[in-house]
């Protein structure tokens, strides 16, 4: 059975669509060679992206950041209707925006979109939640606010890390990571980002230490607030997880997944989690 996705790739000034499986960059391709480029995962649900806008406006910060001539927002939207029509509304999809330096040589940037369906370990893990160990990336919390060289709050292809983070969590049989710096603040999963509720109030930690600004949470927040839930940009811990009342990853695909073991330790959700959804959904 082939796997089911859609490609699109932006040539000549219009959404191409591409069979899945056929080759879309050269060998040369900068996003290929060193993972120069930038990216968005984006969910697609009964055939729509109710919250592209927020993607595109995150992968247009992304490429000014790293300095790459985005193709702009009427072309991704070009991309992504190319790649959703005929999508089986029934699939929950996965669709990613690709932006790469390209080839070089003065060639243009390579953007294209991808859509594939949701894997099913997102689903099982939104079903039955998730453990979570944390792991220190190295730097301290204030160190990438004052190194714009580490491209703090870009969402760029450079995921290895990331990824191996999950290969070690893994290891150590968690489902996922929370990261934290070199003085044990908390940041983010590598794929997502950290929420949890005390004292009556929502909390993830601040910007300013180089995190993703994440689409879902800003969501989530501005509901939160219009509702009488307050929020806050908290400087947390570990600590600060295992005495929460819950805690939850959140991104646009998965949407807010409990977190329910911390570094081996089981953890409660006080009931939280429909209430979450609720409010990213309605
Ligand atoms: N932080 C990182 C490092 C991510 O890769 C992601 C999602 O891809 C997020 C946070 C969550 O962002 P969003 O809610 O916009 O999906």
């Amino acid at each position: 059975m082939t796997e089911q996705r859609s490609v699109a790739i932006w040539r000549d000034g219009r959404a191409v669509t591409v069979p899945a499986g056929e080759p879309v960059v050269t060998a040369a391709d900068q996003g290929l060679v060193r993972g120069d480029g930038a990216f968005e995962s984006v969910a697609v649900v009964d055939g729509a992206t109710p919250h592209l806008a927020a993607h595109l406006a995150r992968l247009a910060r992304s490429a000014e950041l790293l300095e790459i001539p985005s193709p702009g927002d009427d072309a991704w939207r070009a991309l992504v209707d190319a790649v959703v029509s005929g999508w089986p509304a029934a699939t929950e999809g996965v669709l990613r925006l690709l932006l790469t330096r390209g080839p070089g040589d003065g060639a243009p940037p390579t953007a294209l979109a991808l859509l594939a369906p949701v894997p099913a370990e997102t689903l099982r893990q939104r079903a039955d939640g998730v453990s979570v160990v944390s792991l220190c990336l190295g730097v301290p919390a204030d160190f990438r606010a004052r190194a714009p060289w580490l491209l703090g709050g870009a969402k760029t292809l450079s995921y290895a890390v990331n990824m191996a983070a999950y290969r070690h969590a893994a290891r150590a049989g968690a489902d996922d990571v929370v990261l934290t710096s070199l003085e044990g603040r908390l940041l983010e999963g590598p794929t997502s980002t950290v929420v949890w509720a005390a004292g009556g109030s929502l909390h993830t930690p601040p910007l300013e230490t180089g995190i993703l600004a994440g689409t879902t949470v800003a969501r989530l927040f501005e509901r939160a607030e219009a509702a009488g839930w307050p929020t806050a940009r908290t400087a947390g811990t570990v600590d600060d997880l295992h005495a929460a009342d819950a805690v939850w990853l959140l991104s646009g695909v998965r949407g807010a997944v409990r977190v329910h073991t911390v570094d081996g330790v089981r953890r409660g959700d006080t009931g939280l989690t429909s209430r979450i959804r609720e409010l990213l959904d309605g």
